[in-house]
């Protein structure tokens, strides 16, 4: 299972990650984790990228790229699957990504998007800035975040729906039944995966179903 999240900030992509790794025992890559990794342990990247991440840009897309190139060469060698989290976040990285995954044979299944109303994520990262210390989650930094979303990373959105390969879930409501939908959806799609040619995909809206989903 190779699976791209994308999300906005706050919508729960690193809990979420987290859950579809553990559950097909596959890498979770997750983009800000590594490269926060590196703003703490001083590598030369870690240097290179600190300020970018304290105001809430995109660090410089080929730092990043071949940050995940080497993580998806390690993700092969572990069995072949991935859970992409926070990465691609424009189009230059949407392509960049698709190019590695050619390379090395070890393109998305999935894509997974993760909905989430702008004033649900405002109040979340608000929230969680009060627990944790994340240098770029002030109020400023965060509206900053989300219109970097609105305009670089939404667009990309539709280009994976284009692809049929997309997967659009309801993040608005509790993580625990956020997490069993895509687990629901991933589980189901599991055993066609490798058998549907990318010309017969079709995309999938899973944001009206939260009732059914979630009911019990
Ligand atoms: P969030 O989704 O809450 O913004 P992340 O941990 O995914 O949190 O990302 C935190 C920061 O790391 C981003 O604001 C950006 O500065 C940097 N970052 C993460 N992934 C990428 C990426 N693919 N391209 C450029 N910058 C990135």
């Amino acid at each position: 299972m190779r699976v791209l999240l994308i999300a906005p900030p706050g919508a729960g992509k690193g809990t979420q990650g987290a859950i579809i790794a553990a559950h097909f025992d596959i890498p979770h890559i997750a983009t800000g984790v590594l490269l926060r990794d590196h703003v703490a342990r001083k590598t030369e990247l870690g240097r290179e990228v600190e300020a970018h991440l304290a105001r809430g840009e995109l660090v410089p897309d080929e730092l990043v790229v071949d940050m995940v190139k080497q993580a998806v060469i390690d993700a092969k060698s572990a069995g072949g699957g991935y859970v992409l989290d926070g990465i691609p976040r424009n189009m230059a990285q949407a392509r960049a990504i698709y190019d590695i995954g050619r390379e090395l044979e070890m393109t998305a299944n999935v894509v997974l998007h993760l909905k989430v109303t702008e004033e649900e994520i405002v109040r979340r990262l608000l929230a969680r800035a009060a627990l944790e210390h994340r240098s770029d989650d002030s109020e400023e930094v965060i509206r900053h975040r989300l219109e970097v979303y609105r305009t670089l990373t939404l667009p990309i959105v539709d280009w994976y729906a284009e692809r049929g390969i997309l997967v659009s879930v309801d993040a608005m409501r509790p993580v625990e039944r956020v997490g069993r939908q895509i687990l629901t959806a991933l589980e189901a799609m599991r055993p066609l995966i490798d058998y549907v040619p990318e010309s017969a995909r079709r995309s999938i809206d899973l944001t009206g179903l939260g009732a059914a989903f979630g009911s019990d």
